[in-house]
């Protein structure tokens, strides 16, 4: 056994019995955190900002005169950095999921939770917008705590009143924001600017879209992170005794307790002042290892350095750090975990920029025309009635012409011309005539070459049906 793990406070694992959000008769409690302050925190804030101001210009800034990022559903119209991409693309999305989770495993498995601290939406929005009303509004944790306990009186009415009105307006902003990822911001302007009867589902959506994100904000808070995101209930799985996370140095800090440190002092550094847990916004308590609930905000790192500057201790007692280096283990970086990773995040990586760069501009479908069957033409031809539709992913305007291979002796007669504009989906038909003396069978196969200004883009195989008195 490693001598670290004699004073590691994992074993001592009461804390596990129950979650600082519940009391011992299932109702919630809600956290009052400190306001954190420190080198962290300014960093946090600064990054938040770039964040907040890209996610919120996002529906607003374009590539090539196209969307940055669009979820259109509804109309099934996808943009991811100004490309556009269709149903038609499914197993780009695929591809493109699978290797999305492959990196954020790997990710994970190294950095741990970073993400849920430092970028994700949830995080950024409760510490750095919401939780900022509140100190604005109601005063510091000691002050909520005390309004949220007293009576009712006019001036907790007035200051939840002001508050909740503070929040909706933000959440309704995040809520068109987020709707405007998904139907276009010229649709939401539509819907913000004509009379709702013309936009019932549309203004359903945002009145739903405003409240959910109130309710999340207002009450739900940190319940999202340590209840809710699936990303974080699979850190047990994902996090490892490498895997870099804010840890408590408990070789450090314990034992820890009040009191002098003399020469004959036995007490590590930690002090016991409690400030590390009472910053914490999921109200848990770092000393006692990686939790489930811990988003790695860093604000204990940050009270925990502010203590230590006090007491004259070096800082970093809490700091980023994986359990085999708090322990004192030496492990190489890169153990076969995290290589195994790497390895399948490259192989899954590669395919999609290999699909992604021989991606076609123009997707065509062509199948024979469902229930029709074989015409026989006046002027000795057998004749099939084709459906076309082609999507233009391309930004340019494409003319598209069709070439019959095969049979050579085959025409092809298109019912009206087939022009695109950019990221433009069009559906037409044709008919392939084939002359009696060519037909050997009731089924002849097809191959049709389909030309943009020219140029041979894609060839497509089908099947062309005669009449069975050409059957050998
Ligand atoms: S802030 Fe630091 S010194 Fe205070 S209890 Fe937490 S770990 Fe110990
Ligand atoms: S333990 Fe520290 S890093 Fe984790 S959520 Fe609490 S304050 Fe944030």
């Amino acid at each position: 056994m490693n001598p670290a793990q004699d004073i590691d406070p994992r074993s001592q694992s009461v804390y596990r019995d129950k979650i600082s959000t519940v009391d011992s008769a299932g109702k919630r409690v809600r956290l009052f955190p400190k306001k954190p302050k420190g080198n962290f925190y300014n960093a946090r804030t600064i990054v938040s900002i770039f964040l907040l101001l890209f996610l919120f210009a996002g529906p607003f800034l374009k590539i090539n005169g196209h969307p940055l990022l669009l979820l259109n559903i509804l109309e099934r119209k996808f943009y991811i950095f100004g490309v556009a991409f269709w149903p038609q693309d499914l197993h780009l999305f695929g591809i493109g999921l699978i290797t999305l989770i492959v990196f954020i495993v790997l990710f994970t498995a190294v950095f741990g939770r970073l993400f849920c601290g430092w970028a994700c939406p949830q995080s950024v929005f409760m510490e750095m917008v919401f939780r900022r009303i509140d100190f604005w509004i109601e005063g510091d944790e000691k002050a909520q705590k005390k309004l949220s306990a007293g009576p009712w009186s006019f001036g907790k009415i007035f200051k939840r009143g002001f508050k909740y009105a503070i929040y909706f307006s933000i959440a309704f902003l995040i809520g068109n924001t987020f709707l405007a990822y998904i139907i276009g911001k010229d649709e939401l302007f539509k819907i913000i600017s004509e009379p709702v009867s013309e936009h019932i589902a549309g203004f359903t959506a945002m009145v739903i879209f405003s409240a959910l994100t109130f309710a999340n904000f207002a009450f739900f808070r940190e319940q999202a992170c340590t209840l809710v995101c699936p990303y974080g209930r699979l850190q047990g799985v994902l996090l490892d005794e490498k895997s870099i996370v804010v840890h408590y140095d408990f070789g450090r800090g314990e034992p820890r307790g009040k009191g002098k440190r003399t020469g004959t002092s036995k007490l590590g550094d930690c002090i016991d002042c409690h400030y590390c847990v009472d910053v914490c916004p999921t109200g848990i308590d770092i000393r006692n290892g990686t939790q489930l609930e811990c988003i790695n905000c860093t604000a204990c790192i940050d009270a925990c350095n502010v203590i230590m500057d006090k007491v004259k201790l070096p800082r970093g007692l809490i700091r980023y750090a994986s359990f085999s280096k708090i322990s004192g283990e030496i492990k190489k970086f890169f153990n076969l975990r995290v290589i195994g990773y790497t390895v399948f995040f490259l192989l899954v990586s590669g395919i999609l920029v290999t699909l992604l760069l021989n991606r076609k501009p123009i997707e065509t479908t062509i199948l024979r025309t469902p229930g029709s069957l074989y015409q026989e033409v006046v002027d000795g031809y057998i004749s099939n009635l084709y459906n076309i539709k082609v999507v233009n992913k391309s930004y340019d305007d494409r003319k598209i012409s069709l070439e019959l291979v095969k049979p050579e002796a085959g025409r092809i007669r298109m019912i009206k011309k087939i022009v695109l504009m950019p990221d433009d989906l069009t559906e037409s038909a044709f008919f392939i005539d084939i002359p009696n003396e060519s037909i050997a069978s009731t089924k002849i196969p097809i191959l049709i070459n389909v030309l943009s200004d020219g140029e041979v883009l894609e060839n497509f195989k089908t099947t062309f049906v005669a009449p069975k008195r050409f059957e050998e």
